[in-house]
């Protein structure tokens, strides 16, 4: 009776003693009494059995998981490596393309000689702008095209002063001397890095810049898929001169209209001839200072 009372316990802690969870005197316990018993030595044999098929199983399967799981891990790995590759590739091309042409256009930006012209086109009216400068003297032709009619202005500039003159239709005018009259035909290096190095490198990281043909001119299309001040926005598109860094067109879409900007740049091919002013007696003098 004692024995198989002992039995029960012993087949109850067999489990826990296989895992070695238990202590050392029960451990004493169990054997000495598998020792004498068959029937528990019985059960004990099947149980090590099951138990070792149990725990392979797992190990099997745990194996398995962590296999699968590094390896959709490494893939993961690869992917990620990939952007950061493609994105620094990208942006290093895009920052070598800027700066190369923003070093180029800077030869030009100090030029006393030199054509600019500017035609803004933005489906119904055109204004030309065309500026000769040579040695600190500047002249330009603005001419507004609308389906209406067709305005002129010329302006004059020697030092401080500028002299203007009116023309439309028939209609001829002259304001002479004028002080601060502001005409933007400064030759400008639109990507600017020297001074804003940081913007070029954010340029940089938002632009997407492909070859294309411009105006006859192999060029660089630059546009910009975040929202910027900076050389472009959004929907905007600037065509800048592989060979001079200069910008040749820029385009903006509006919501109904869209503006398309020409530049034309010529350099060391003003001559005297163009400062000479019209016949003052052909114009009617409506202000004078
Ligand atoms: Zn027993």
């Amino acid at each position: 009776m004692n024995e198989k009372k002992n039995c029960k316990i012993v087949q109850d802690l067999l489990p826990n003693y296989i895992e070695k969870l238990t202590n050392e005197e029960t451990n004493t316990f169990i054997e000495e009494h598998l020792k004498e018993c068959d029937e528990c030595r019985e059960i004990f044999s099947n149980m090590q059995k099951d138990f070792k098929f149990n725990s392979q199983k797992r190990d099997h399967r745990e194996v398995k998981y962590i296999k699968k799981y590094s390896h959709k891990m490494k893939i993961l790995k690869i992917i990620l490596l990939i952007i950061v590759a493609i994105f620094v590739i990208r942006t290093g091309r895009n920052f070598i393309i800027i700066s190369s042409l923003s070093n180029k256009a800077d030869d030009y930006v100090s030029s006393t000689n030199y054509h600019k012209k500017t035609t803004n086109f933005d489906g119904t009216s055109m204004t030309i702008m065309d500026t000769y400068s040579k040695d600190g003297k500047l002249v330009s032709f603005l001419t507004r095209v609308t389906p209406e009619e067709t305005n002129k202005i010329s302006v004059y500039k020697n030092g401080e002063t500028s002299n203007l003159y009116f023309e439309t239709g028939d209609k001829k005018t002259a304001q002479l001397n004028q002080k601060d009259v502001m005409i933007a035909v400064n030759i400008v290096n639109y990507l600017d890095t020297d001074h804003n190095l940081l913007a070029a490198l954010l340029g940089s990281i938002t632009s997407s810049i492909k070859t294309v043909n411009c105006n006859e001119k192999d060029c660089y299309l630059i546009t910009n898929f975040l929202t910027s001040n900076w050389l472009t926005s959004e929907n905007e598109g600037t065509y800048i001169d592989k060979e001079t860094g200069l910008m040749v067109r820029s385009t903006m879409n509006g919501n109904s209209t869209d503006t398309v900007v020409d530049y034309i740049h010529e350099f060391n091919t003003v001559s005297d001839d163009i400062f000479v002013e019209p016949d003052i007696n052909e114009y009617e003098i409506t202000a004078n200072n």
